[in-house]
């Protein structure tokens, strides 16, 4: 798997660069986050000032790099991407800044990982345009300030919850990603295939999105998918029962849950009798961390009506016990 895993990364790579959005216009969905941010382009554009910085947050895939880039395109400013985890050193974080030019946008993915180090350099950065940093170390260190130009930082994370608030304060737009409805999944993968020249037809478009659970990365993926099984054993089109055989072929979840959500479902069901439980103990019974089920798993499950969260912990809903073809216990029925 290692071997073939950096040439499959490379295709979907070049696959990727073909479908993303590159404007607003063709940013599907999203009808709140995309009115909003189109005011605020344009207003910003017009005094001629950066754009406000700007937080996005929600789960994995649902286009927060997409719409970061989106963002710069619109500002015609370059976009300059890194992440949480690999601003590792305070030297690493002036290097980018001082490299911007005025209406540039910083992108930061998983900002909830930055250091509290780099974090400290990023608020002068952010509130007055001004790079304060130590240079050298002992009796020969210095402390120099810097003017920098106008820029906006764009900041994606998954864990809104664990910013700290001096952070995120001093964010002026901050932008949360709902899941993809199966009307606007469908478009999106409508629009992939156009781009692809992958003949399609609406219903094999529709068999695809429902199964996507509810995030644009998830439908490409699979349309690739399907792409290649309509090639090797249908005639290139992808039609409805064409989509449904790959995808089951697949073993992709006719309501497009994926692993761990099954894990979540059953276990609240099997060893927590339905619930209510606590997001922690469940998280200690999956193995997993408390606040991936949090921002990850659940939201897509609450969404979805399978599972609710209530003060005393998670219960699972009829309709996830209905889903599992188990019964649910008398005590829980109203
Ligand atoms: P994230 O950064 O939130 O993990 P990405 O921005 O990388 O997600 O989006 C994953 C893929 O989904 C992108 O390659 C893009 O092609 C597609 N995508 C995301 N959002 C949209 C959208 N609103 N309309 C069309 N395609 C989208």
């Amino acid at each position: 798997e290692r071997l073939i895993a950096p040439q499959a990364q490379r295709q979907e790579e070049v696959f990727d660069r073909a479908i993303r959005p590159t404007s607003l216009a063709d940013y599907i969905g999203q009808p709140k986050v995309r009115e909003q941010m189109e005011i605020f382009i344009h207003a910003a554009r017009s005094r001629g000032e950066a754009l406000d910085h700007t937080l996005i947050f929600g789960p994995p895939g649902l286009g927060k790099t997409t719409l970061a880039n989106i963002i710069a395109r619109e500002m015609e400013g370059e976009l300059k991407s890194t992440s949480g985890p690999v601003l590792e050193k305070a030297g690493d974080l002036a290097a980018l800044l001082t490299n911007l030019e005025a209406g540039d946008v910083l992108f930061i993915d998983e900002i909830h990982r930055l250091s509290p180090v780099i974090e400290e350099i990023l608020y002068p950065a952010m509130e007055d345009y001004q790079l304060d940093i130590m240079i050298g170390e002992g009796p020969a260190a210095r402390s120099i300030k810097l003017d920098l130009p106008p820029f906006t930082l764009v900041a994606a994370t998954t864990r809104a919850g664990l910013l700290t608030s001096p952070l995120r304060d001093r964010f002026g737009i901050v932008q949360r990603l709902e899941f993809y409805s199966v009307a606007d999944l469908t478009r999106i993968v409508t629009r992939s295939s156009s781009l692809l020249n992958v003949p399609m037809e609406p219903q094999g478009a529709e068999e695809i999105a429902r199964r996507s659970r509810g995030t644009p990365r998830i439908a490409n993926r699979l349309l690739r998918r399907v792409r290649d099984y309509a090639e090797v054993k249908a005639d290139g089109v992808i039609t409805g029962p064409v989509a449904a055989a790959a995808l089951d072929m697949l073993d992709v979840d006719r309501i497009g849950l994926d692993g761990l959500d099954r894990r979540y479902l059953l276990t609240l069901m099997e060893k927590f009798g339905g619930g209510p439980a606590g997001v922690e103990s469940l998280a200690a019974a999956l193995a997993e961390d408390g606040g991936t089920l949090e921002d990850v798993v659940e939201p897509y499950l609450i969404q979805q009506g399978f599972v609710m969260r209530t003060a005393r912990g998670r219960i699972a809903t009829p309709q996830a016990w209905l889903q599992f073809g188990l019964t649910m216990p008398e005590s829980l029925k109203q």
